[in-house]
């Protein structure tokens, strides 16, 4: 059974192919959960990239817990810089994806707030989307770079 949908995301109509045990009732529930193929694949290379952050930023805060040696210490620094820089790419991406940005804005700083703050890894994701989505607005990345400093302290 096929049935009509708006993408929740972007808001493209399409149709989906549900199994015919659905009921109708089932289906009008359904429908406006629907996300198109696109917004899916965006949201999964979204939600991946900021697990990956947060596994990352986790690693480094339990390894300060434990209270390694300081070979060891910079051991998991070092490995969580390396799964840093390619997921908060990915995550930059993901949202100049869907802002429909023609340019990445990604820089080490990102990683090195991340790094300095895994506790805060939640605000820092939370501040980058907003920081973006004004940028978006004023298409100035001097402000964008400028507030972002401010905000995270460095
Ligand atoms: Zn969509």
């Amino acid at each position: 059974m096929k049935i009509p949908y708006t993408c929740r995301i972007c808001k493209a109509d399409g149709w989906a192919e549900l199994g015919d045990g659905c009921s109708e009732e089932w289906c009008d529930k359904l429908a406006p959960l629907l996300v198109c193929n696109p917004c899916f694949d965006l949201r999964s290379k979204f939600t991946s990239a900021r697990d990956k952050i947060f596994r990352a930023c986790n690693a480094i805060i339990r390894a300060e817990q434990v209270g390694l040696t300081e070979d060891d210490m910079g051991t998991v620094r070092r490995r969580c810089r390396a799964a840093l820089i390619p997921a908060t790419r990915q995550y930059a991406d993901a949202l100049r994806e869907y802002k429909k940005l023609s340019t990445l804005v990604w820089s080490e700083d990102f990683v090195q707030n991340l790094m300095q703050k895994p506790e805060a890894a939640a605000q820092q994701l939370r501040f980058y989307r907003d920081s973006l989505s004004a940028y978006v607005k004023n298409q100035n990345m001097q402000v964008l770079a400028a507030s972002v400093a401010t905000e995270l302290g460095v």
